[in-house]
């Protein structure tokens, strides 16, 4: 009878020897292997973009290149997309269409540069990339319109039918609106000195 011989028939010691060769996504992948693996190999703690642009390209996060034909567009709970900011691989829900396409996206042939630069939707708001009042499409497959509100600077959908100056999201363009109706609220009259609403002509 012949004997199986696999990597688990190695000493541990070996095993882990090995394993000091291996970058970070080999690590991850050979620790989910298996349970014996994943218990022996210690996850190791410090990871790069570079690390996560090799994981976004394996087929759990890469729905798009394995899907049966469709649109070249990622879907937005299915594909991912790593940020470099934040250092997580999210859904492309939460990346802007122009963040997933061309020499940022994942289809193009070479390792592009830019895709070391890909960052999250909260990211870019939360580094000033995208500053209030800006709008985008975002998510992916699909018509998706959102913007950072100039008023409470989240990031909400924008109504479809919205024209392009709208800068405000529903609920703050409704208080805006409510406010312009009542006079001694008038934005106009903000940013003067206190009390001086009452005389400005
Ligand atoms: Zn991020
Ligand atoms: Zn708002």
């Amino acid at each position: 009878m012949e004997t199986k011989i696999g990597i688990l028939s190695l000493p541990t010691e070996l095993i882990l020897d090995i394993s000091q060769y291996l970058n970070y996504p080999s690590i991850v992948a050979l620790r989910l292997s298996c349970r014996h693996l994943n218990i022996t190999i210690a996850q190791p703690a410090k990871y790069t973009m570079a690390d996560l642009l090799e994981i976004e390209q394996w087929p759990a996060y890469h729905h798009v290149k394995y899907r049966d034909g469709g649109t070249k567009q990622p879907y937005a709970e299915v594909d991912y997309f790593a940020c470099y900011i934040c250092l997580k691989i999210k859904q492309a829900i939460n990346f802007s269409n122009a963040m997933m396409r061309g020499k940022k996206g994942k289809l193009s042939d070479v390792l592009a540069p830019d895709r070391h630069g890909r960052f999250c939707i909260p990211c870019g708001i939360s580094t000033g990339s995208y500053i209030r009042g800006s709008s985008f499409y975002y998510g992916g497959y699909g018509v998706r319109q959102g913007m950072v509100c100039v008023d409470c600077g989240l990031f909400k959908d924008k109504p479809w039918n919205a024209n392009a100056n709208v800068r405000r999201c529903e609920e703050c363009l409704a208080r805006y609106q409510a406010r312009l109706t009542m006079p001694r609220f008038n934005p106009r009259f903000f940013g003067r000195a206190a009390g001086s609403w009452r005389t400005w002509r």
